[in-house]
């Protein structure tokens, strides 16, 4: 497979190729397609393998038609630490750089104030610890309506630092219609039990 092959947008080939990318990767060979048809995945895979690509390049593709709508954001993608919170935002300005498509990170240990301003402005990506998400939702600043589409990135992480229930509750504050891109490195039973409940007929991806 080459990346020209997977009805990516072209602006996103562009910055991939920009980013020296020669081929996909096997996750990323797999999921994008699925992803770009709207189906919910479920990606099994550690990082390294290149999984941040294979759901920030889809959706960038995905969103590049519509436009950001204040304290609406039309996509959210949940990591289980800052570190990590901050790599996908990185990635996502490398993927996205040619397109208009604007972002937030909302992780602990910066002030809201600076946060708060672009979710008012309007952003299409929201990317954010559980924790961090939620307390800009109950300060009322933020809906999450008008999230197309979800990704929750290195799950087995999340439950080991106890974040289920506060997934459990995001996922329930998003519209029944979102699409959900889902990435664990293991399938523990409590793992299984969310994807269950939340994603409709994934696409089961295992690198
Ligand atoms: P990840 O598993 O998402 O943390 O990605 C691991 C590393 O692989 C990152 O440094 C990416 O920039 C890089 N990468 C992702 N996809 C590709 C690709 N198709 N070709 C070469 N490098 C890649």
């Amino acid at each position: 497979t080459k990346f020209s092959d997977l009805n990516l947008d072209p602006l996103v080939l562009k910055a991939v190729a920009e980013a020296g990318y020669e081929t996909p990767t096997p996750i990323q060979a797999q999921a994008i397609p699925h992803a770009l048809e709207g189906r919910d995945v479920l990606g099994i895979a550690q990082t390294g393998t290149g999984k941040t690509a294979s759901f920030t390049l889809p959706m960038i593709t995905l969103l590049s038609k519509g436009r950001a709508r204040a304290r609406m954001p039309r996509s959210l993608v949940l990591a289980p630490t800052r570190e990590l919170a901050a790599q996908v935002a990185e990635n996502f300005d490398t993927y996205a750089k040619h397109t208009k498509l604007t972002k937030a990170l909302l992780i602990g240990g910066v002030s809201f104030k600076e946060q708060d301003l672009l979710i008012d402005r309007g952003v299409d990506v929201l990317i954010a610890t559980p924790g961090r998400l939620l307390d800009h939702f109950e300060r009322g600043k933020l809906l999450l309506t008008g999230v197309q589409i979800m990704v929750v990135d290195e799950a087995d992480r999340m439950l080991d630092m106890g974040f289920i229930p506060d997934i459990e509750r995001i996922f329930q504050l998003t519209p029944f219609t979102r699409q959900t891109l889902f990435f664990s490195a293991t399938m523990a039973p409590e793992i299984e039990r969310i994807t269950n409940t939340f994603l409709t007929n994934p696409a089961k991806i295992e690198v």
